[in-house]
């Protein structure tokens, strides 16, 4: 069967729904391909949504999408074995008409936005995977095969909006195996709990939520985070790590989160609690220097598939909407004008990147990846060395001031020689200006 489309996008997580969403909207013939059973059952994610990115689509998206809980209080750890050392930020500024933050449940939120695809007119069929893409002789993408019999389906472009592993782009050649030291591995748990345990457990009412994002001994030398997400009636709760670390080390993802949640810190959030889910999923965490090609004749590369992700602010799905909106832009600007969808015209997409957000992070952030693995002292010595002096300071016995400050000055001197902490402080300066 040849049936032809302006466009065809392969996968509808959140980049590829808001690539379909406009494309559908500006008129264009559209096919979705999803290989799960319906969208978002193959889906995970933490999950804090970013309105902002959201409302660029759909402005009262607030009426109907299923929403957890409003963010109002961010709460960054650093953890050794027996403690934590914390900057909260909590304002009642977030307490807004219209709030920035929110957590979802991935399933849901994505049944929902792929509605909203198909009242804007999109063709969307699930349960078929796309194998490969379909070229001309020239090498121009012109279609794609799927596993239905092998049918294949024409179309003007293609928008691979795959996910992180980028196995159609791969397997067509237009870029390399995702190297293992580029994506962390997280896994990650539900935990229900009722209303009020949540709302009394993390000082909030109503629809409030509150965000830990952790890291220190949790993640057992590697380089990783762990996080907790307040939502309605349950606690997200997850690790992850890169995985090339995962492979060196004896630790297991599932050991990993095990002792996660039976940090002293942890515990007393999930007791009671009756885990419901579980499930791992990678995160593309190259950065900037991981990025693959992210167009060429007839194609494009939109969401976690292209590496958008900043890792350091636990963003994805605001760069995947925001990926997916632009590649769709580029498309319906080429269509609108009849030129062809060229490397060269398809070109204007980077150019459009370029101006926005998404790029500008990835490159301000593109030394961070690199330091972080080079670093491990940020993830195991730095956290003991904040709990030792923050332990000194805060016990009172009888030891004055000024000889603890020189205890805690000492404690640093012992931990890392003085030029390994100043050398530390201006490479994390380097790679974060
Ligand atoms: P995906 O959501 O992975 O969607 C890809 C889709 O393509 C899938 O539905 C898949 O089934 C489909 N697909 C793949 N191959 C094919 C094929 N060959 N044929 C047909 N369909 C195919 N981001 C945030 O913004 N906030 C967070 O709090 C957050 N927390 C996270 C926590 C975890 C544990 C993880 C793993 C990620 C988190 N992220 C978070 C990142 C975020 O989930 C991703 O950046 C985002 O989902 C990327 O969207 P996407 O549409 O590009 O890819």
């Amino acid at each position: 069967s040849e049936e032809r489309f302006d466009a065809i996008v392969v996968g509808a997580g959140p980049s590829g729904n808001a690539a379909t969403y406009t494309l559908a909207q500006a008129g264009l013939k559209v096919l979705q391909l999803e290989r799960g059973e319906y969208p978002g059952s193959k889906n995970v994610q933490g999950a804090i949504l970013y309105a902002n990115a959201l409302e660029e689509l759909i402005p009262d998206f607030r009426d109907d999408a299923p929403l957890e809980r409003h963010i109002v209080e961010q709460r960054l750890w650093t953890m050794d074995d027996s403690s934590h050392v914390g900057m909260h930020y909590r304002s009642e500024d977030f307490n807004e008409d219209k709030p920035n933050r929110y957590t979802i449940i991935r399933a849901q939120f994505d049944k929902w936005f792929s509605s909203k695809v198909k009242e804007a007119g999109a063709t969307v069929l699930c349960e078929t995977t796309v194998t490969e893409l379909v070229r001309d002789v020239r090498g121009k993408v012109i279609g794609v095969r799927t596993d239905r019999h092998g049918a294949t389906v024409m179309a003007d472009v293609v928008i691979l909006a795959e996910g992180v592993n980028g196995l159609v782009g791969q397997r067509s050649g237009l870029r390399d195996i995702v190297p293992p030291d580029t994506v962390a591995l997280a896994v990650k748990e539900m935990h229900f709990l009722p209303r009020e345990v949540i709302e009394s457990r993390f000082n909030i009412k109503g629809d409030e939520g509150v965000v830990i994002e952790a890291m220190g001994t949790i993640t057992a030398g590697m380089t990783g985070t762990g996080f907790l997400y307040t939502n309605e009636e349950s606690v997200s709760v997850g690790i992850g790590c890169i995985v090339s670390d995962f492979a060196e080390s004896e630790v297991t993802p599932y050991g990993l989160l095990e002792a996660f949640k039976n940090h002293p810190s942890i515990k007393p959030l999930l007791e009671g609690s009756e885990c419901k889910e579980y499930a791992a999923h990678l995160i593309p965490e190259g950065g900037y220097h991981a990025m693959p090609e992210l167009y060429g004749d007839g194609w494009l590369v939109v969401g976690d598939a292209g590496q958008f992700v900043n890792a350091v602010h636990r963003e994805g799905s605001n760069l995947a909407m925001t990926t997916g909106r632009i590649a769709a832009q580029t498309v319906v600007a080429l269509h609108r004008r009849r030129e062809p969808m060229t490397k060269a015209n398809l070109a204007d997409y980077r150019t459009r990147l370029d101006g926005t957000f998404v790029m500008k992070d990835l490159k301000k952030y593109r030394g961070i990846p690199g330091f972080l693995h080079r670093n491990r002292q940020v993830f195991d010595l730095y956290p003991k060395l904040f709990s030792g002096a923050m332990q000194t300071w805060f016990r009172v016995d009888g030891v004055d001031k000024r000889t603890k400050q020189k205890a805690i000055f000492n404690q640093f001197r012992g931990g890392r020689s003085m030029l390994g902490l100043v050398g530390d402080a201006v490479k994390l300066a380097r790679a974060w200006r």
